[in-house]
């Protein structure tokens, strides 16, 4: 194999020698083009590097991703994004996506069948929060203003939870009980965390509540997808990548990864590629398939095989005739589902092309047995709570993810980017940081990976590569350099946890 290995985007043969070493030195594979291997593609596409991404999928986007079926517009699942996603905005921007068409922006507002309205008035931070739970609806003056006192005493406390506290302890420590916790704490608990609150962790669940309460109003708004996921940002990302000297490859697992010399050699049906840096950008259950034979990563494999996982269903109604929910999304309080959106709306359909609803079962629904029939039947129910009474779905379709998330135990220690082997860093949701896994998680994760990179390749070109990279990044996290103990500057740190 040494003598016959394809050399980046070359197909020249190359013995592997320092000469190819020296050629292939900025060759940089990113296996999985979800949102994380997207994200890590374009900062090292506008770092100069030539990145090529392999893609099992045949379109780009893992959990996040457009699927076959109905009109061409269908998701593997509904997602939510909330304003305070700021770094997956950015990339957005710099794609030039017309962020405000993309998304049904809307200022706060969390409306739940029976239970309450909240919502957001256009006022600045922190006063819109306060203002909301001063006016919600259906909701006793006690436990509003409760909730205020509770909002500035966890701010006071810099919204630390307690060491492996979960967050129904941390309601109970609070003393939040009634219909607040009922309709709104716990509900968006397992919404943003996918972890019943008994099992969820609560310093993760404040580190949300944190930056939208803190931030500023805008990070409290709600985007909703107008688009499919995989328009939303992987293909944008990918068009981006092409452009600047890299390369997608859809429909081409990576079916080998090993160490050749100081490089990595890179299989898939196509041949083998040699490349300086391999990101892994799979999800965390993918892993072990392609470092299970790398002794060095086998702590590391413990550690992310142990992660247990959360199931998402999604049950999509198809309507012959005209159904509109009078907010883009709702929730169902007591009903089969946990949340419908409306997806013609969103998807900008015409009021004559009929109604398509997707109605989301989170963790703790999902633990029920998922049948079509009995699940469309009872789901219907639930719209017709909302709409009134109309015929039922002509069609529906249910899609189940299994491993959706991790499960976000409480002191879950999650690993870094970084990995024992200088030429091996990892992205995904799953890794270390402030958040649940999501969207947000995902992109910071890659812009991570992608920045360590580029900083090593830089430190290696003026000569000053550190010793060992593994150090450097573990004292990164507590913000100072690994050697010198200098902080590390604000270009280095592009991207926060
Ligand atoms: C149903 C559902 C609903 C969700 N709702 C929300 C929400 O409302 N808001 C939110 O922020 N987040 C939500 N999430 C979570 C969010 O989708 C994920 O956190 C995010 O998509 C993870 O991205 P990733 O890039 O880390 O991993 P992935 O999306 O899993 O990407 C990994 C990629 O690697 C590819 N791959 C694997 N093995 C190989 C191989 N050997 N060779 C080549 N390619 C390979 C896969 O095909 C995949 O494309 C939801 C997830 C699901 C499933």
């Amino acid at each position: 194999m040494r003598d016959a290995l394809r050399c980046g985007r070359s197909t020249v043969t190359l013995a592997l020698t320092g000469v190819a070493d020296s050629i292939v030195r900025t060759q940089v594979a990113v296996i999985g083009a979800g949102y994380a291997g997207m994200s890590a593609a374009m900062d090292l596409a506008d770092a100069g590097f030539a990145v090529s991404v392999y893609e099992a999928g045949i379109v780009p986007g893992g959990r996040a991703r457009r699927i076959p079926g109905g009109d061409g517009t269908d998701d593997n699942g509904q997602h939510l994004l909330i304003g305070a996603y700021t770094e997956l905005l950015g990339l957005l921007r710099r794609l030039q996506v017309p962020v405000e068409a993309v998304f049904a922006r809307r200022a706060l507002r969390y409306w739940v069948e029976g239970g309450m309205d909240l919502q957001a008035p256009h006022l600045p931070a922190p006063w819109h929060l306060a203002m909301a739970f001063l006016l919600v609806s259906d909701v006793p003056w006690r436990e509003r203003l409760h909730a205020l006192r509770m909002l500035r005493a966890l701010q006071a406390d810099g919204f630390r939870a307690r060491s492996g506290e979960s967050v129904t302890h941390l309601l109970d420590r609070l003393g939040a009980g009634g219909r607040l916790r009922a309709f709104l704490w716990e509900p968006l608990c397992v919404g943003a965390l996918n972890t019943p609150p008994e099992r969820a962790c609560a310093q993760i669940f404040l580190n949300l509540l944190h930056d939208i309460a803190t931030g500023p109003r805008s990070h409290s708004d709600l985007l909703i997808p107008r688009t499919d996921l995989s328009a939303l940002f992987p293909e944008p990302a990918a068009a981006y990548v092409t452009m600047r000297h890299g390369s997608v490859h859809l429909q081409t697992p990576v079916t080998r990864l090993e160490g050749a010399g100081t490089l990595v050699a890179l299989t898939t049906a196509h041949g083998t590629r040699l490349f300086s840096h391999v990101i892994v950008a799979v999800a965390p259950r993918s892993v072990s398939f392609l470092l299970g034979s790398w002794p060095s990563m086998q702590p590391l494999l413990a550690q992310i095989d142990a992660l247990d996982h959360e199931r998402i269903a999604t049950l999509t109604l198809e309507y012959a005739q005209t159904v509109r929910l009078p907010f883009p999304m709702m929730g169902v309080a007591s009903g089969e589902v946990d949340w419908i959106f409306d997806r013609r709306w969103l998807l900008g359909g015409a009021p004559s092309a009929g109604g398509r609803l997707a109605c989301v079962l989170s963790a703790p629904a999902t633990q029920r047995t998922l049948d079509r029939a009995r699940l469309t039947e009872n789901a219907h129910r639930d719209v017709e709570r909302l709409v009134g009474r109309c015929p039922p779905p002509v069609d529906s379709r249910l899609v189940v993810e299994k491993t959706a998330t991790f499960s976000c135990r409480p002191g879950l220690v999650r690993p870094d980017e970084i990995t024992h082997d200088p030429r091996v860093l990892l992205a995904g949701d799953y890794l270390a940081s402030r958040y649940p896994a999501t969207l947000e998680t995902a992109v910071r994760s890659g812009r991570r990976a992608a920045a360590a990179i580029i900083h090593w390749a830089h430190a290696a070109t003026v000569g000053k590569a550190p010793t060992s990279q593994r150090h450097s990044s573990q004292a990164n996290r507590s913000g100072m350099s690994g050697r010198s103990g200098r902080p590390i500057t604000a270009s280095k740190r592009k991207t926060e946890r």
